[in-house]
């Protein structure tokens, strides 16, 4: 049996991990959520103050790479049958999809020496395969040999109104225009960032699930998974 590396990009808030945690269930695959990480470091930037107005200090944060300070993990959660996100040891899976991680991440992902950092521990969890990892340089950077590449997007009205319905549901109060432009911010930025900037790879399947639910847009995909599974 093959053991296939599946790299899902795309848009803010269209749906990647909800696909790509359905689809590693599936085929009993490895997720990896890479925002997750940049999610993380992010967190680590907040709690230590090297964030000030806009300004980061990248040479605290490059410091505290070189010496190790900043340790991500996913732990399997029995509970809750998904891996949560752990940064030093901590579980801070809820807290980094706060809105304050959500307004500065974009900022901190453009920083070359954390996405160096990061795709080095990318690479090294995907390299035996049987993984399917989501974010938005995983085809064209990461493993730009993955045997299989997606490009994930939809609607931003349609975006924004799924995740304000989400946080709504888990009691948080945040406007939908905030989360629109949130979307549409961190859009932008990953998209005219100088490294590794959020593209469709070329041989990438482009799926537009604005009009999709989530079984369709599972089914596609699987159906896409078996057909390089059986060739
Ligand atoms: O996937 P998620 O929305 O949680 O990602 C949060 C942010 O992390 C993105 O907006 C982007 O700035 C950054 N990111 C990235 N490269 C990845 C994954 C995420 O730059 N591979």
């Amino acid at each position: 049996m093959k053991k296939l590396i599946i790299a899902i990009d795309g848009h803010s808030s269209c749906g990647k991990s909800t696909l790509a945690k359905a689809v590693a269930k599936h085929f009993s695959y490895k997720y990896i959520d890479t925002g997750a990480m940049y999610r993380a470091v992010t967190l680590f930037a907040l709690e230590k103050n090297f964030i000030n107005k806009n300004k980061i200090d990248k040479n605290a944060l490059m410091t505290a790479f070189d010496n190790n300070e900043i340790n991500i993990d996913f732990i399997f959660n029995q509970e809750t049958e998904k891996s949560d996100t752990y940064l030093n040891n901590i579980n801070v899976e809820d807290k980094i999809r706060d809105i304050d991680v959500s307004n500065n991440v974009s900022k901190i992902s453009e920083i070359n020496i954390v996405r160096k950092n990061l795709l080095e521990l990318q690479q090294n969890m995907g390299k035996n395969g049987k993984t399917v990892m989501d974010g938005r340089d995983i085809g064209t950077d990461v493993f730009p040999d993955a045997d299989i590449k997606i490009f994930l997007t939809a609607d931003v009205d349609i975006r924004a109104n799924r995740r304000y319905k989400e946080l709504k549901e888990k009691g948080k109060n945040i406007s939908f225009t905030e989360i629109k432009k949130n979307i549409t911010t961190r859009d932008y930025i990953d998209t005219n960032r100088k490294h590794n900037p959020l593209r469709k790879a070329n041989d990438a399947i482009l799926i537009d699930n604005s009009l999709l639910t989530q079984k369709q847009q599972t089914d596609k995909v699987v159906k896409i998974i078996y057909s390089v599974l059986k060739k």
